[in-house]
């Protein structure tokens, strides 16, 4: 979350920040989300360990599965009051999968009080480890055994988060299983969860059947519309999250990708702070990004977007609409990352072209 909302660049346009702000409801927002300006996020893979094993995961693609795990809480506790030190307020733990070390969840917990972890949800992470948590959905339970190994998942993730104020269930579309997030949705609504939206993004030099292709964005963008229409209360989503994710063109092309990994400059921003960190502790600043092995022209990840998209401020203040849009997808992404943090209503209903591009 490294610069998430902080301005990128200069106002262009007609319309002068100030007129955009007019409207007290989207004033209203925009005082909202620039409370969380401060944040600033850096990545750690906990354990190089996973107990399922999912086609299409990026963590056993690339140099990092490789790392060895450094199971020292000492050496944990002091990694994290150094990132402190250097102005990291946001970690987002990830792996393999954090569940497996719950020690070392808790001794960043105890320094760094905000974050998330990604997890696959099989294993209850203990509760007095505060952090969002995020439990990736990859279809119904046939697909899951298929795709994941994973016998009866969505009902195991549904019991050991079933009412936890950490958890938000993130369905990821990939090319097979568009028509399934009907029942997911229910399932997870029927249990009062919150459940928000992913895309497939190919690993690098990954063929395989989940890849998107074109017609299958377009049949993802009108199932997500379709669920945040009939599950407002659960979901967690706006019009311009399903724009940005699903267009044919990847987050980078669209936006520019802040992420080290495709960005040269260390004058500000993730380019100056953001680290991902291997399981030992080291990290890799021509491969730092979010989501490292992932290939950029298919990034659709909602963790880069949430970096991504929401850096782009001023790009987005050139009309009212754009501007309410780029609201609504960054008080979507505070609701999902931030502990305690509500979403709001959607101020924007219909679907607005990524600037400087058309929505096809
Ligand atoms: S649960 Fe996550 S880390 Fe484990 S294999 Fe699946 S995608 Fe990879
Ligand atoms: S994979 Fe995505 S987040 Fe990572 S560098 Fe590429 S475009 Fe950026």
């Amino acid at each position: 979350m490294t610069n998430r909302t902080a301005p990128a660049e200069k106002t262009e346009g007609k319309w002068k920040f100030g007129d955009l702000l007019r409207d007290a409801q989207v004033r209203d927002r925009w005082e909202k989300v620039r409370k969380y300006f401060f944040l600033r996020e850096s990545t750690y893979d906990m354990t190089n360990r996973c107990n399922i094993r999912c086609d299409g995961c990026y963590y056993y693609e690339g140099e990092k599965q490789f790392a060895p795990e450094n199971r020292d809480p000492g050496a944990w506790r002091e990694r994290m009051h150094k990132e402190k030190e250097r102005g990291i307020t946001y970690v987002v733990l990830a792996g393999a999968e954090p569940s497996l070390v719950p020690e070392l969840l808790e001794t960043c917990f105890e320094v760094m009080p905000l974050g998330s972890i990604a997890t696959n949800g099989f294993r209850l992470i203990p509760p007095a480890i505060g952090y969002k948590i995020h439990i990736s959905v990859w279809g119904n339970d046939e697909t899951s055994r298929r795709v994941r190994n994973a016998a009866n998942l969505l009902e195991r993730q549904l019991d050991n988060y079933d009412g936890d104020p950490r958890a938000v269930f993130v369905y990821t579309f990939t090319k097979q299983n568009i028509r399934e997030i009907g029942e997911v949705a229910e399932r997870i609504a029927g249990r009062n969860g919150k459940l928000t939206f992913n895309v497939f993004s190919a690993p690098v030099g990954y063929e395989g059947p989940l890849r998107h292709d074109r017609a299958s964005l377009e049949e993802t963008r009108r199932a997500m519309l379709e669920i945040l229409a009939r599950h407002p209360a659960s979901v967690l989503f706006s019009n311009y999250s399903a724009m940005a994710h699903t267009h044919g063109l990847g987050l980078h092309a669209l936006y520019g990708c802040s992420y080290p990994r495709r960005n040269a400059s260390t004058d500000i921003g993730l380019g100056r702070s953001f680290r991902q960190y291997r399981a030992d502790l080291t990290w890799d600043r021509s491969v730092a990004c979010c989501v490292p092995d992932t290939d950029c022209d298919d990034c659709r990840h909602y963790a880069a977007g949430s970096a991504v998209v929401t850096a782009r401020l001023f790009r987005h203040a050139s009309d009212p609409d754009t501007f309410r849009s780029w609201l609504d997808y960054v008080d979507t992404y505070l609701a999902v990352w931030v502990m305690g943090y509500e979403k709001g209503e959607n101020l924007c209903d219909r679907l607005v072209d990524p600037p400087g591009f058309s929505m096809k």
